[in-house]
């Protein structure tokens, strides 16, 4: 790590719009070494006043799908009515592999020069736990340094999309047109956390069968039980490739947005995801002091050789570990 400012140093900076602090403050925000993390925490806890305006959308779908594509469409119309923009993005591949599904430097060319977006891949060598935690940090240093909308991206392979569903106001899943639902690896749950679905790639040849999909998915969604929210999930269809429906789309979420305030949801919502926040953390926080404990492996592998051996029951070795 270079130089180390001070924590109001990194503030003033974030809130100025300086794009390096905001930088530096995500990196220390991202650090596992515990004086970053102390620092980060200081600096959010200055900026924390001037967050929580922006709208935070999350765009999830499966490799493929267009979501990079996508998001440079639909972000460039965002800039162009006047938004700052940043893309977010929750990559649970590039942990295992270090590959990326997400994160190649060659996407969103456009969007990664505008002067008005600022775009910022998920940390790597991470637990999906632990990528929560920073792009929710992420997500609010941008939002003190004046993004007004937070784009989140994730791949529609696994746990992510929980993940992100609970960072955001928002969730747009981007499906294909033509492709069954086991095809594209989506799970039920997913299409119940959706507040909208977009068919991709509606143009030339495919307008046909993205029409058809976006019956078929709405006909889908009925079946389903009502979100208890007023917001039945629209289905729309869009391509990035024209900039058909993408417009719609986001005067979509601005009436979901407008909604939300007005029956209290957005409200609800938020306090739901800080309360669901802070739960995590206590517990991954308990835990790691719990595991950390002096001698700790050793004395659970010795519980764990009675509790095999048929010696020792389970509860009973958990209530000698509490007690010691
Ligand atoms: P991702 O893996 O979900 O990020 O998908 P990409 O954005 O990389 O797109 C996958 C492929 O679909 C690329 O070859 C794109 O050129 C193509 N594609 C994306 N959006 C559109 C679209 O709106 N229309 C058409 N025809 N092709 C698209």
């Amino acid at each position: 790590m270079r130089h180390r400012l001070a924590p109001h140093q990194y503030a003033d900076g974030i809130l100025r719009g300086d794009r390096l602090l905001l930088s530096r403050a995500i990196t220390l925000a991202e650090s596992s070494r515990p004086d970053d993390q102390a620092l980060a925490q200081a600096v959010l806890t200055q900026v924390l006043p001037a967050t929580g305006r922006s709208i935070r959308v999350g765009i999830t779908g499966v490799p493929g799908v267009g979501k990079s594509t996508f998001i440079e469409a639909f972000g460039s119309y965002l800039i162009q009515q006047g938004y700052r923009l940043a893309v977010l993005a929750i990559d649970p591949t590039s942990q295992r592999s270090g590959g990326s599904l997400l994160g190649d430097k060659t996407r969103m060319e456009t969007l990664s020069m505008n002067p008005a977006a600022y775009i910022r891949p998920s940390p790597a060598g991470d637990s999906l736990g632990g990528v929560a935690q920073h792009t929710r940090e992420t997500m609010l240093l941008c939002e003190a340094a004046g993004f007004d909308v937070i784009l989140i991206e994730t791949v529609g392979v696994g746990q992510s999309e929980t993940v992100v569903h609970g960072l955001v106001d928002f969730f747009l899943l981007l499906m294909l047109a033509g492709a069954g639902d086991e095809l594209q690896g989506m799970k039920r749950g997913i299409m119940e956390l959706a507040d909208a679905l977009a068919i991709t790639k509606a143009d030339g040849d495919t307008t046909a069968s993205a029409r058809r999909a976006q019956l078929d998915y709405t006909n889908a969604l009925h079946l389903f039980p009502p979100t208890g929210t007023g917001w039945p999930p629209p289905v729309r269809t869009c391509s990035a490739l024209t900039g058909d429906g993408i417009a719609d789309l986001w005067t979509m979420i601005l009436a979901h947005q407008q909604q939300m305030h007005q029956n209290g949801e957005f409200q609800q919502r938020r306090q739901a995801q800080q309360l669901t926040w802070f739960r995590a953390l206590l517990r991954q926080r308990l835990d790691a002091r719990f595991y950390s404990q002096p001698g700790m492996s050793e004395r659970l592998a010795a519980l764990e050789v009675q509790i095999r051996a048929g010696t020792l029951l389970p509860a009973a070795a958990v209530q000698v570990l509490l007690d010691e």
